[in-house]
Protein backbone atom coordinates (compact mmCIF):
# COMPACT_ATOMS: atom_id res chain seq x y z
CA UNK A 1 0.00 0.00 0.00
CA UNK A 2 1.04 3.89 -0.65
CA UNK A 3 0.80 6.70 1.07
CA UNK A 4 -2.95 7.18 -0.60
CA UNK A 5 -5.34 5.17 1.11
CA UNK A 6 -6.79 2.31 -0.31
CA UNK A 7 -10.63 1.84 -0.68
CA UNK A 8 -11.81 -1.67 0.76
CA UNK A 9 -12.19 -2.49 -3.27
CA UNK A 10 -8.44 -1.59 -3.58
CA UNK A 11 -8.82 1.48 -5.07
CA UNK A 12 -6.75 4.55 -4.08
CA UNK A 13 -8.38 7.79 -3.32
CA UNK A 14 -5.79 9.25 -5.11
CA UNK A 15 -6.68 7.27 -8.21
CA UNK A 16 -10.04 7.78 -7.89
CA UNK A 17 -9.60 11.61 -7.68
CA UNK A 18 -7.19 11.70 -10.36
CA UNK A 19 -9.95 10.34 -13.25
CA UNK A 20 -12.20 13.09 -14.05
CA UNK A 21 -16.24 12.21 -14.50
CA UNK A 22 -17.92 11.53 -17.76
CA UNK A 23 -21.59 11.19 -18.80
CA UNK A 24 -22.19 9.91 -22.11
CA UNK A 25 -25.86 9.58 -23.28
CA UNK A 26 -26.86 6.39 -25.77
CA UNK A 27 -29.35 7.46 -28.04
CA UNK A 28 -29.68 4.06 -29.39
CA UNK A 29 -32.08 4.14 -32.37
CA UNK A 30 -34.58 6.96 -31.38
CA UNK A 31 -34.56 10.28 -32.55
CA UNK A 32 -35.58 12.19 -35.59
CA UNK A 33 -34.69 15.74 -36.66
CA UNK A 34 -37.62 17.77 -34.99
CA UNK A 35 -36.75 16.07 -31.73
CA UNK A 36 -33.19 15.68 -31.75
CA UNK A 37 -33.22 19.32 -32.39
CA UNK A 38 -35.01 19.93 -29.46
CA UNK A 39 -33.20 17.72 -27.22
CA UNK A 40 -29.57 19.09 -28.80
CA UNK A 41 -30.47 22.67 -27.74
CA UNK A 42 -31.77 21.72 -24.40
CA UNK A 43 -28.40 20.52 -23.50
CA UNK A 44 -26.20 22.54 -25.24
CA UNK A 45 -28.41 25.66 -22.99
CA UNK A 46 -28.25 23.30 -20.07
CA UNK A 47 -24.44 22.91 -20.43
CA UNK A 48 -23.93 26.85 -20.63
CA UNK A 49 -24.26 26.04 -16.76
CA UNK A 50 -20.47 24.88 -15.37
CA UNK A 51 -20.65 20.95 -15.42
CA UNK A 52 -19.12 18.69 -12.63
CA UNK A 53 -18.95 15.80 -15.53
CA UNK A 54 -17.92 15.59 -19.23
CA UNK A 55 -20.86 15.28 -21.04
CA UNK A 56 -21.46 13.27 -24.84
CA UNK A 57 -23.87 12.11 -26.96
CA UNK A 58 -23.63 8.54 -29.17
CA UNK A 59 -26.03 9.25 -31.56
CA UNK A 60 -27.61 7.17 -35.01
CA UNK A 61 -25.01 7.89 -37.92
CA UNK A 62 -27.71 9.83 -40.00
CA UNK A 63 -27.83 12.29 -36.86
CA UNK A 64 -24.09 13.11 -36.63
CA UNK A 65 -23.91 15.75 -38.86
CA UNK A 66 -27.10 16.94 -36.91
CA UNK A 67 -25.13 16.51 -33.42
CA UNK A 68 -21.99 18.03 -34.97
CA UNK A 69 -23.54 21.51 -36.22
CA UNK A 70 -25.86 21.94 -32.68
CA UNK A 71 -23.18 20.79 -30.04
CA UNK A 72 -19.93 22.49 -32.66
CA UNK A 73 -18.25 25.11 -29.89
CA UNK A 74 -20.41 23.68 -26.74
CA UNK A 75 -18.97 21.64 -24.17
CA UNK A 76 -20.83 19.06 -25.11
CA UNK A 77 -18.92 15.87 -27.54
CA UNK A 78 -20.67 13.59 -29.35
CA UNK A 79 -20.07 9.77 -31.02
CA UNK A 80 -21.76 7.18 -32.91
CA UNK A 81 -22.75 3.43 -31.37
CA UNK A 82 -20.57 1.53 -33.55
CA UNK A 83 -18.00 1.03 -36.17
CA UNK A 84 -16.90 -1.19 -38.75
CA UNK A 85 -13.00 -3.00 -38.25
CA UNK A 86 -12.40 -2.46 -41.61
CA UNK A 87 -10.95 1.05 -43.10
CA UNK A 88 -12.51 0.96 -46.25
CA UNK A 89 -13.52 -1.13 -49.13
CA UNK A 90 -16.32 -3.16 -50.24
CA UNK A 91 -18.37 -3.53 -47.12
CA UNK A 92 -21.66 -2.71 -47.36
CA UNK A 93 -23.58 -0.88 -45.04
CA UNK A 94 -20.40 -0.56 -42.35
CA UNK A 95 -19.27 2.55 -41.26
CA UNK A 96 -15.71 3.49 -40.91
CA UNK A 97 -13.93 5.27 -37.75
CA UNK A 98 -12.43 7.62 -40.64
CA UNK A 99 -15.73 8.97 -41.51
CA UNK A 100 -16.71 9.12 -37.86
CA UNK A 101 -14.19 11.38 -37.53
CA UNK A 102 -15.14 13.14 -40.37
CA UNK A 103 -18.00 14.21 -38.71
CA UNK A 104 -16.03 15.29 -35.34
CA UNK A 105 -16.89 12.62 -33.27
CA UNK A 106 -15.32 11.82 -29.97
CA UNK A 107 -16.85 8.51 -28.51
CA UNK A 108 -17.50 5.54 -30.24
CA UNK A 109 -19.32 2.91 -28.21
CA UNK A 110 -18.06 -0.84 -28.92
CA UNK A 111 -19.29 -4.28 -27.71
CA UNK A 112 -22.64 -2.62 -26.39
CA UNK A 113 -24.59 -5.61 -25.45
CA UNK A 114 -27.00 -5.02 -27.88
CA UNK A 115 -24.47 -5.53 -30.49
CA UNK A 116 -23.50 -8.69 -28.90
CA UNK A 117 -27.00 -10.50 -28.37
CA UNK A 118 -28.45 -9.04 -31.69
CA UNK A 119 -25.36 -9.15 -34.33
CA UNK A 120 -23.48 -11.89 -32.40
CA UNK A 121 -20.42 -9.97 -32.05
CA UNK A 122 -17.78 -11.85 -30.19
CA UNK A 123 -15.32 -10.75 -27.91
CA UNK A 124 -12.41 -11.00 -30.59
CA UNK A 125 -14.54 -8.63 -32.92
CA UNK A 126 -15.10 -6.23 -29.97
CA UNK A 127 -11.15 -6.05 -29.65
CA UNK A 128 -10.66 -5.54 -33.03
CA UNK A 129 -13.66 -3.09 -33.27
CA UNK A 130 -11.84 -1.16 -30.48
CA UNK A 131 -8.26 -1.24 -32.31
CA UNK A 132 -10.15 0.29 -35.49
CA UNK A 133 -11.76 2.89 -33.15
CA UNK A 134 -8.02 4.39 -32.14
CA UNK A 135 -6.67 3.95 -35.28
CA UNK A 136 -9.15 6.71 -36.62
CA UNK A 137 -8.43 8.82 -33.04
CA UNK A 138 -11.56 8.10 -31.54
CA UNK A 139 -11.65 7.00 -28.18
CA UNK A 140 -13.64 3.68 -28.02
CA UNK A 141 -16.17 3.28 -25.06
CA UNK A 142 -15.98 -0.76 -24.68
CA UNK A 143 -18.78 -2.19 -23.04
CA UNK A 144 -18.72 -5.40 -20.64
CA UNK A 145 -21.50 -7.02 -19.11
CA UNK A 146 -23.21 -10.38 -17.75
CA UNK A 147 -26.88 -11.72 -18.45
CA UNK A 148 -28.93 -12.70 -15.46
CA UNK A 149 -28.15 -16.36 -15.79
CA UNK A 150 -24.93 -15.52 -15.73
CA UNK A 151 -25.27 -13.56 -12.75
CA UNK A 152 -27.23 -15.98 -10.84
CA UNK A 153 -24.95 -18.68 -11.81
CA UNK A 154 -22.29 -16.94 -9.74
CA UNK A 155 -20.25 -16.22 -12.71
CA UNK A 156 -20.63 -12.26 -13.43
CA UNK A 157 -16.58 -11.80 -12.81
CA UNK A 158 -15.57 -14.73 -15.36
CA UNK A 159 -17.74 -13.42 -18.04
CA UNK A 160 -16.52 -9.51 -17.74
CA UNK A 161 -12.61 -11.45 -17.58
CA UNK A 162 -13.67 -13.20 -20.59
CA UNK A 163 -15.15 -10.56 -22.56
CA UNK A 164 -12.29 -8.11 -21.31
CA UNK A 165 -9.84 -10.32 -22.11
CA UNK A 166 -8.77 -9.89 -26.19
CA UNK A 167 -9.52 -5.45 -25.17
CA UNK A 168 -6.74 -5.92 -22.88
CA UNK A 169 -4.57 -8.04 -24.61
CA UNK A 170 -4.21 -5.25 -26.94
CA UNK A 171 -1.95 -3.87 -24.37
CA UNK A 172 -1.47 -0.53 -21.92
CA UNK A 173 -1.06 2.25 -24.26
CA UNK A 174 -3.82 0.67 -26.27
CA UNK A 175 -5.86 0.32 -23.31
CA UNK A 176 -5.09 3.71 -21.85
CA UNK A 177 -6.53 5.73 -24.52
CA UNK A 178 -10.51 3.80 -23.78
CA UNK A 179 -13.40 4.24 -22.04
CA UNK A 180 -14.83 0.95 -20.41
CA UNK A 181 -18.54 0.50 -19.62
CA UNK A 182 -19.69 -2.19 -17.27
CA UNK A 183 -23.30 -2.62 -18.40
CA UNK A 184 -25.27 -5.56 -16.66
CA UNK A 185 -27.76 -6.82 -19.46
CA UNK A 186 -30.05 -7.43 -16.79
CA UNK A 187 -30.05 -3.70 -15.95
CA UNK A 188 -30.17 -2.04 -19.51
CA UNK A 189 -33.44 -0.81 -20.31
CA UNK A 190 -35.36 -2.74 -17.68
CA UNK A 191 -35.83 -0.20 -14.31
CA UNK A 192 -33.81 -2.65 -12.71
CA UNK A 193 -30.47 -0.78 -11.83
CA UNK A 194 -27.65 -2.82 -9.91
CA UNK A 195 -27.52 -1.69 -6.63
CA UNK A 196 -24.33 0.49 -6.29
CA UNK A 197 -22.72 -2.35 -4.18
CA UNK A 198 -23.46 -4.84 -7.20
CA UNK A 199 -21.91 -2.49 -9.31
CA UNK A 200 -18.98 -1.90 -7.58
CA UNK A 201 -17.62 -5.42 -6.88
CA UNK A 202 -17.59 -5.31 -10.71
CA UNK A 203 -15.88 -2.16 -11.16
CA UNK A 204 -13.32 -2.66 -8.59
CA UNK A 205 -12.55 -6.04 -10.55
CA UNK A 206 -12.21 -4.26 -13.78
CA UNK A 207 -9.91 -1.69 -12.05
CA UNK A 208 -7.80 -4.21 -10.64
CA UNK A 209 -7.09 -5.77 -14.05
CA UNK A 210 -6.29 -2.04 -15.56
CA UNK A 211 -3.74 -1.82 -12.56
CA UNK A 212 -2.15 -5.20 -13.32
CA UNK A 213 -2.14 -4.09 -16.80
CA UNK A 214 -0.84 -0.14 -15.56
CA UNK A 215 -3.83 1.15 -17.16
CA UNK A 216 -5.22 2.22 -13.70
CA UNK A 217 -6.43 5.51 -15.07
CA UNK A 218 -8.60 4.46 -17.51
CA UNK A 219 -12.17 5.97 -16.82
CA UNK A 220 -14.77 2.80 -16.53
CA UNK A 221 -18.26 3.99 -16.34
CA UNK A 222 -21.71 1.95 -15.08
CA UNK A 223 -24.58 1.97 -17.07
CA UNK A 224 -27.98 -0.03 -16.49
CA UNK A 225 -31.51 2.54 -16.26
CA UNK A 226 -29.13 4.59 -14.70
CA UNK A 227 -31.70 7.87 -13.83
CA UNK A 228 -31.34 10.84 -11.91
CA UNK A 229 -32.14 9.49 -8.34
CA UNK A 230 -29.94 6.42 -8.19
CA UNK A 231 -26.91 8.61 -10.48
CA UNK A 232 -25.37 9.88 -7.08
CA UNK A 233 -25.19 6.70 -4.90
CA UNK A 234 -23.57 4.69 -8.16
CA UNK A 235 -20.82 7.41 -9.26
CA UNK A 236 -19.87 7.84 -5.27
CA UNK A 237 -18.65 4.40 -5.26
CA UNK A 238 -14.74 4.47 -5.79
CA UNK A 239 -14.27 2.98 -9.13
CA UNK A 240 -17.52 4.20 -10.57
CA UNK A 241 -16.60 7.14 -13.39
CA UNK A 242 -19.83 8.14 -14.43
CA UNK A 243 -22.20 6.57 -16.28
CA UNK A 244 -23.14 5.05 -19.88
CA UNK A 245 -27.16 6.18 -20.22
CA UNK A 246 -29.60 5.18 -22.72
CA UNK A 247 -33.15 5.75 -22.41
CA UNK A 248 -32.61 9.00 -19.60
CA UNK A 249 -30.15 10.52 -21.93
CA UNK A 250 -33.65 11.10 -23.96
CA UNK A 251 -34.60 13.58 -21.68
CA UNK A 252 -32.52 16.57 -21.58
CA UNK A 253 -33.43 17.83 -18.05
CA UNK A 254 -32.91 13.72 -16.60
CA UNK A 255 -29.31 13.64 -18.63
CA UNK A 256 -28.23 16.78 -17.27
CA UNK A 257 -29.56 15.69 -13.73
CA UNK A 258 -27.53 12.73 -13.88
CA UNK A 259 -24.69 14.52 -15.28
CA UNK A 260 -24.79 16.96 -12.19
CA UNK A 261 -25.06 13.96 -9.69
C1 LIG B 1 -27.50 1.54 -22.68
O1 LIG B 1 -28.14 1.46 -23.70
O2 LIG B 1 -26.27 1.53 -22.74
C2 LIG B 1 -28.20 1.66 -21.41
C3 LIG B 1 -27.53 1.63 -20.30
O3 LIG B 1 -29.58 1.80 -21.49
P1 LIG B 1 -30.58 2.16 -20.28
O4 LIG B 1 -29.95 3.32 -19.52
O5 LIG B 1 -31.85 2.54 -20.96
O6 LIG B 1 -30.69 0.96 -19.43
Amino acid sequence: MTAASRSPSGASTSEASQRSRLVLGNWKMHGNLAENAALLEALRTGAAQPLTAEIGVCVPFPYLAQAQSALQGSPISWGAQDLSTQEKGAYTGEVAGAMLADFGCRWVLVGHSERRSLHGETDALVADKAKAALAAGLTPVVCVGETLDEREAGSTLAVIERQLGPVLALGAPAVGRMVLAYEPVWAIGTGRTATPEQAQEVHAAIRQALRQLGAEQVQVLYGGSVKAASAASLFAMPDIDGGLVGGASLVAEEFLRIAAA
